[in-house]
């Protein structure tokens, strides 16, 4: 049984799918403690704490109630803790996609890897919100990184490294590295960057302080590679941050300032608040 926080149906808030219609399933737990986490009620440390357990099956069919392919948003809390669950429902989704589009239980058995494929358009949109502090190689290639007809994979992940990690629940050993993100966690971080799962990578951002270093993490830990093909996504700390934000804003959006990020050969990079929460929905 997975445990977690609440499901619901909503318009995605933030990141490259903002604006996007998404079931949403909601982890319980997160191996973090972020000061500005804003969904306490998902960590086991607050006391706003909330959470239920479910089977698999129950999730995938809720999911998969909506006549159309909705795209599915899998967040926290952090939604890697509980990789078993998370992958058995993906599994177990695909498996009933494939059987409403006539896909027999056969061939999709013998299809290797699980890989199957969809008419084009009918492909389901599976999301992962993740700290990025646990690497699932069963997500990042195999048989969960769905690879559709149209070349498209099933799953996108929009990871949020970050940058004030407290040791104490993570409990690394390995000391900090600037400003504070761990060893431990640049490295699991990194395992996501390497892979070919398509991804963006989203900051929350206090101060400018914090913006420069994260630009230095960005050009240390993201391949060049990459790069391209990577979005950058900085996004205000929603509490307090907003005024802090707007500052450092208006100053990187200066051409020379711009110029500079371009530099470093992303070719994605973006400014954005949540907009769930301006609109006050869910
Ligand atoms: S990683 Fe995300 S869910 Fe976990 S405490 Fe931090 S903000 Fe909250």
């Amino acid at each position: 049984m997975a445990t977690l926080n609440e499901s619901f149906f909503s318009v995605q808030g933030e990141g490259k799918f903002a604006g996007v219609p998404m079931q949403f399933i909601r982890f319980y737990g997160c191996n973090l403690d972020c000061s500005f986490c804003d969904q306490p009620s998902a960590l086991a440390t607050r006391p706003q704490k909330k959470f239920y357990e479910q089977q698999d099956e129950e999730i995938a069919e809720l999911i998969c109630r909506h006549a159309l392919q909705v795209p599915v948003c899998f967040t926290g809390g952090e939604p890697t803790m509980q990789a078993p669950h998370l992958i058995s429902i993906i599994d177990l989704v695909r498996r009933m996609d494939c059987q409403k589009h006539g896909i027999t239980a056969s061939q999709f058995a013998s299809s290797t890897g699980m890989e199957y494929y969809l008419p084009d358009g009918a492909e389901r949109l599976f999301t992962i919100e993740t700290n990025g502090t646990i690497f699932i190689p069963e997500l990042s290639m195999g048989r969960c990184a769905i690879t559709l007809e149209n070349g498209r994979h099933g799953i996108y992940l929009s990871m949020s490294p970050k940058f004030d990690v407290p040791d104490r629940l993570l409990n690394f050993k390995e000391g900090t590295a600037t400003p504070k993100i761990t060893a431990f966690h640049e490295r699991e971080v990194k395992k996501w960057l390497q892979s070919s799962v398509p991804m963006h990578l989203k900051f929350v951002v206090e101060n400018l302080t914090m913006f420069e270093a994260i630009l230095d993490w960005c050009d240390r830990a993201v391949p060049a590679a990459r790069r391209g093909q990577i979005a950058l996504f900085f996004q205000p700390e929603w509490f307090q941050g907003r005024l802090e934000f707007k500052k450092v804003m208006r100053k990187w959006v200066e051409v020379e300032n711009w110029k500079k990020i371009l530099a470093l050969g992303f070719q994605d990079v973006r400014f954005a608040c949540q907009m769930h929460k301006d609109l006050a929905v869910r």
